[in-house]
This record gives structure tokens, sequence and C-alpha cells, in this order.
């Protein structure tokens, strides 16, 4: 019986340099670099939580909690789900460490997997890595600037070209059920030309028509939205100074009145980022401000504002462009060492040399003392730049042959054991 790995998931083998797993790992140091430059701690909470917590956040209506959360029941009955999403057990560790005692204002970031029960495609898993930020404590819409910022600065950082960041200002919670209302009587109108879905939806939280799968169910929408000017004077002025912060902070975007976001707890302002390189999944991320949730799970009455972006997803726009930030191949050097002495004196040579600083080189070599003939084509396997020879007459004169394996001509050279490190490091930069 072979397994394989479940619908939706993936294994990220250990390729070698310059393989998917580096080019994660480089994402997400580029990503906790930026982070602290803004002031963001990192946190991670648990992979489990208690399904409410979703249910209550993100809302009953919407695809995730209805149709997407991996449930399961513990042996103490209690309903628990794989996490969906970064934000509500953000919300929930904050409240639960009383961390707004501490300081009502807090910046936290996350790197992790998220799991949805969503049809595979690609850029669509059900295990997936997000990477996301909340701030926690403040309604200055400078925040909302900074989030949006925040994520544009590390899609800049890894050099990834061409997205487009679009906003909108979805009012306050008042606003919101305002608009529902209105929204409610409008589409009861046309209830007959809507899916079931979304008939059902018209009580429940007509909003989430916006969502729909289903093309005409959302043009209808949409038309009864333009009737609607629904943001109260506060909404409107806290829109005015985030476009005013993101055109002092250069950033490009163009605003959407439809985005809703498929999450509940949304107020005020949302945004979306998308890729024109990634076809039908095109989100790269997403986030908003979220002025209610805080409270709605018993804390204070602050605000607060984040983003997700898919690491999958800035992992294929990546790969769609000529070059990014991310790591090319990364250096290989390989010791080949021919006999039994030679051996030995490389498994000590190449462990002295891992013992030096080097940055993304990897060092390695045969242990079953094949010919020189097969360790060669596993040191090109491994895209070795550099290959160490050793065999006996190197032994006797107490040096390694040097072999530029990335130079057309591989050229060659001896090196003293005493002088390789050194020759190595020099070495690796004529590659
Ligand atoms: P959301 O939490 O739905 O706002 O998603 C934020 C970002 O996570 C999206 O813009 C995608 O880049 C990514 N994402 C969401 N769902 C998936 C999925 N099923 N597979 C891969 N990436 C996803």
């Amino acid at each position: 019986m072979r397994y394989k790995a479940v619908k939706g998931t993936a294994d990220i083998l250990p390729e070698r340099a310059g393989g998917r797993l580096e080019l994660r790992r480089m994402l997400e140091t580029v990503s906790q670099n930026v982070f602290r430059k803004f002031g963001y701690r990192e946190i991670r909470t648990p992979i489990i939580e208690e399904r409410s917590l979703f249910v209550k956040s993100i809302g009953e209506e919407t695809d995730i909690v209805a149709k997407e959360m991996f449930s399961f029941k513990d042996r103490g009955r209690r309903e628990l789900v794989l996490r969906p999403e970064g934000t509500a057990p953000i919300a929930r560790a904050y409240l639960d460490a009383s961390l707004n005692k501490i300081g009502p204002f807090q910046k936290f970031y996350y790197i992790g997997p998220m799991f949805r029960t969503e049809r595979p495609q690609a850029g669509r898993m059900r295990q997936f890595d997000q990477i996301g930020a909340e701030a926690i404590g403040s309604m200055s819409p400078e925040i909302d600037a900074e989030v949006i910022k925040l994520l544009a600065a590390i899609l800049d950082e890894i050099k990834i070209r061409d997205y487009r960041i679009r906003v909108n200002n979805l009012g306050c919670k008042d606003d919101k059920a305002g608009l529902s209302k209105t929204l409610r009587r409008l589409l009861a109108r046309k209830k007959d030309l809507l899916c079931g879905d979304c008939g059902r939806r018209i009580d429940v939280n007509p909003l989430r028509v916006l969502d729909c799968k289903d093309g005409s169910c959302r043009d209808i929408v949409r038309g009864a939205f333009k009737s609607v000017e629904f943001l109260c004077g506060e909404c409107r002025e806290h829109f005015k100074k985030v476009l005013t912060c993101l055109g002092k902070l250069k950033i490009e975007y163009t605003v959407d009145p439809y985005i809703v976001r498929g999450l509940d707890y949304y107020t005020r302002t949302v945004f979306e980022v998308s890729h024109s390189a990634l076809g039908s999944q095109d989100a790269l991320g997403a986030g908003g401000r979220y002025d209610n949730l805080i409270s709605d799970m018993g804390g204070p009455p602050v605000g607060a504002a984040g983003f997700a972006l898919g690491m999958e997803r800035i992992l294929m726009a990546a790969a769609g462009q000529d070059a990014t930030a991310l790591p090319g191949e990364g250096q290989v050097v390989y010791l080949a060492a021919v006999g039994e002495a030679a051996h030995d004196k490389g498994f000590e040579l190449i462990n002295l040399l891992r013992s030096g600083e080097w940055r993304g080189v990897s060092f390695d070599m045969d242990y079953e003392n094949r010919s020189l003939k097969a360790q060669m084509r596993e040191a090109d396997k491994s895209g070795a730049w550099l290959v160490l020879i050793i065999g006996d007459e190197e032994l006797s004169k107490g040096g390694v042959t040097l072999k530029y394996m990335r130079l057309k001509d591989r050229a060659q050279e001896f090196l003293r054991f005493d002088e390789a490190a050194e020759k190595v490091r020099e070495a690796l930069t004529q590659c």
C-alpha cells in the first residue's frame, strides 16, 4: 500500500539549493525583516481552535464557515477546527493573555499554515501558508495605510512586479447594517433571479451575494449597490484620510466599491491585492480593518487592522516573472575523495570548512567510497559550483585539487589544506 499526500496538500521536499523549500525560507526571512522594520512582533497560535471562534467572527453565511472548515470533535466532544485564517486566533490570544492590559496597542505578525476544504486547483490548496500582520488597538487611519504599505513593502522587497491594490470602505457596523437593510429590500424584488444560496443570503447576510460564484448574482447585487450611498460622515472622513496617507506613502491603488471580503468581521477599510500572472486565483493577499472583533469577543472597544498574503501565490507570481530577489541556485561545494586515507582526510576537511562562517553555501561529500566518476556525477547532480578532489597525489602534496564546475573549461588548481577555506571563499566569488 502506497500512501499519497492528502488531497489539496503537498510535500515541500528538500530539493537542492534554489528549490521550493529554500525559496519559502527566503520569503519568510525577507518578510520577517520587513515586519521587524515596521515594529511587528511574531506571534504563533495553535493550529486547532474552537469551531465557534470562527463561526462568530467570520460569520455563519461566509463560504469559509459554511463550506470550508476542517471540523472535528475531540474526545470530550468539543467542536474543533483546523484554523482557516489567522486574525480570529490572534484576537483570541490577545484577549486570552490580557495583552491589552500590558499596552492596548500591539502589532503582531505570523507565518504559518491555514486549512480550508476548498476544491483544489492551481493556487488553491487545502493546506496553504499565510504571511500576515495584525495591528490591534488603534482606530487611526494611518494604521490602515501602514498595513497596506507593509504588505506592499514585502512584495517590493521580493521584487514582485505588476501587483494591483484595490481598496474600499465598508463603513462601520451601523453603516453595514443600514446597507444590508437596503440591499435586502432591493434584492427581495429580484429573488427569483438569484441562485438558491443567494436567496437564503438575502435574509441572513445580503452582502455575501457579492461573493457568489455565480456572476449573474454578483451583477444583480452590484446593480442594487450603485444606487446606495451608505457611509456615515465619520467613515467617509476616515476613508479620505486613509487615501491621503496612501498618497503620502506613494502607494498606487484604485478604489473598488465592490470589495466586501469573504469574512464578516471587516469594517471600514478593506483591500485586495491581485497579480495578473496568477489566472483565476489571482489574489496575492487581502485585509482590512476590524473595529468590532475585539469587543465582540468580550474585549475592550479597540480598533484593529491587518492583512494576509498567500505564500504559494507569491511564489507562483515570482516564478512567472524574469527576476525576483528570491535566490537563484545556492552555492554547493562537493568533496570527492578516492581511497580510504583520502576519504578520512576529506571528511575532516569538509567538517572544518563547515565550521566557518558562510552564507547560503552548503558542503557535501560522498560517504560510500565510490569511484571518482560516480562522485563527479553526483557533484553535477547536486549543482556543485566547486568540487574538491583528494586522491593519493593530493594527499602526498598536502592539499586538494579545486575544480571550477561552472566555468566553461572547468579549470583546476591546487590548494594546500591550510589555505583551503580562504581559497574556496575566493573561488566562489569567481564562479
Ligand atoms: P483570505 O484569508 O481568504 O483573505 O486570503 C488571503 C490570501 O491567502 C489570499 O489572497 C490568497 O493569496 C491566500 N489563500 C487563501 N485561500 C487559499 C487557498 N485555499 N490556497 C492557497 N492560498 C490561499
